[in-house]
């Protein structure tokens, strides 16, 4: 009757957090474990596979990945959204589905949260993406947080699916007998990232960790003189390339991916070893990766029988700077549309795109650019001083600069200031709709 109730009462709390304008999230979780306080440790004993998904970076792309990957195939998932990922979130994704028609739960939990729910929740699978430094800010020396994780999930039976190309997490193996480890190979693809010198003490005895190789930070292949080292990973990418997409080849298998960003690789093969250990073979895999993509204008990419997409925020000129470089990097003709606003919360001072690399568009094939937003002509102009030879479009309304894309067959390279994003971003979706579902969660 409690369990009833608790339910009720939340189910209904969120159809109020909703008709109010607020997302709802937590508070059918909140509202429910006030009235029952075992509420989370019931519902979530009756789910069969039940996946936390945790680390500093990646975690919620790893989650959403695995999610769609497993919608894609037709199973019914309990799952998290972004940011809900503490106790009252976590809560509330068990809450709104029917508990006893699915099978698994893919969810995502703060690192801060472990202790807290491992109290009420033994998961079957548990997935770390990485410990990063800004972490410690939140929580202190990461060693510290790393051996309370370990604590708090020690003797349970459950089955960790480690990093094992960084040592904090690889650390982790202290707290399970069922370990599967994953990792790229030495050489698998230069990162951008800057490789800092930190981190790289043995989280076993505080010696300097000794690198074979380093991916980026503290990922890499390491070993230290106590014994402590990275292991063999079971699922292991061998190369993969950004251009602008993932591509990628992990154990014998490849896969095409709609999601950029080469440290995104790691969240790939994060989410496919944890499909491989649910029983999913490689296509069943590649359906749900040849199809995922992010939904918050960074590098989303949108298709639609022939017509291609894809937009990318940029607001100074080192997101314009990537943003132009995508473009280089798609070998298929291109239409743009730029926009750049000037309203407070992008600065009113719009200098800043005579710091970008405008220059990067001569040489690319190009069937037209359209420039709009309030400043559309201090685009136009920017343009000509870097002489780009290419047909300019000036047009002020970014839905109809947007819309204008849709009538070449080039793939649209959509680049929005801060407050553009809004415009562009919900012109594309309408402009896109019916295509290829692109979907995140
Ligand atoms: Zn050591």
């Amino acid at each position: 009757m409690r369990q009833w109730t608790a339910t009720h009462l939340a189910k209904l709390a969120r159809k109020i957090s909703i008709a109010a304008g607020k997302k709802g999230t937590d508070l059918p979780g909140q509202i429910a474990r006030k009235v029952d306080q075992n509420i989370l440790r019931k519902l979530a004993s009756q789910v069969d596979d039940i996946v936390f998904i945790s680390g500093t970076n990646g975690k919620t792309t790893t989650s959403n990945l695995i999610g769609h990957t497993l919608k894609a195939n037709n199973i019914e998932i309990i799952h998290n959204n972004e940011g809900a990922n503490m106790a009252a979130g976590i809560t509330s994704a068990f809450i709104m589905k029917n508990v006893k028609d699915i099978k698994v739960a893919v969810i995502e939990i703060d690192e801060g949260s472990i202790p807290k729910v491992l109290k009420e929740v033994t998961p079957s699978m548990m997935v770390f993406t990485n410990f990063f430094r800004d972490q410690m800010d939140r929580f202190g020396e990461i060693d510290i947080m790393v051996n309370n994780i370990a604590k708090s999930i020690s003797n349970k039976g459950i089955k960790l699916i480690l990093n094992a190309d960084d040592p904090f997490v690889s650390r982790l193996k202290i707290a399970s007998d069922t370990i599967v480890y994953y990792g790229m190979k030495a050489h698998a693809h230069e990162f951008e990232q800057s490789t800092m010198n930190e981190s790289k003490y043995c989280p076993n005895c505080g010696r300097l960790l000794t690198y074979d190789y380093t991916h980026y930070n503290q990922l890499g292949h390491y070993h230290c003189e106590c014994g402590f080292k990275r292991e063999t990973p079971k699922y292991e990418v061998s190369q993969f390339e950004v251009q602008p997409f993932i591509d990628m080849d992990v154990n014998d298998a490849h896969f095409e991916m709609k999601i950029a960003g080469d440290f995104n690789a790691f969240n790939a093969l994060a989410a496919y070893s944890v499909l491989k250990e649910l029983g999913l073979n490689n296509d069943a895999i590649r359906k749900g990766f040849k199809t995922y993509t992010s939904n918050n204008g960074r590098m989303q990419y949108f298709k639609r029988g022939q017509k291609e997409a894809m937009i990318n925020l940029a607001k100074n000129p080192a997101g314009m700077n990537v943003s132009l470089s995508v473009g280089d990097q798609l070998k298929e003709k291109k239409v743009y549309v730029i926009s750049l606003n000037d309203n407070a919360a992008d600065g009113r001072d719009t200098s800043w795109i005579y710091d970008a690399d405008f220059e990067k568009l001569r040489n690319q094939n190009i069937e037209k650019i359209i420039v709009t937003g309030t400043r559309a002509e201090e685009l136009q102009l920017r343009l000509k001083l870097a002489e780009v030879d290419v047909p300019i479009i000036l047009e002020k309304d970014i839905y109809k600069a947007t819309a204008l894309t849709m009538n070449y067959a080039g793939f649209t390279v959509a680049i929005p200031n801060y407050t553009s994003l809004s415009p562009m971003l919900e012109q594309l979706n309408r402009s896109f709709a019916g295509g290829r579902q692109i979907c995140t969660n």
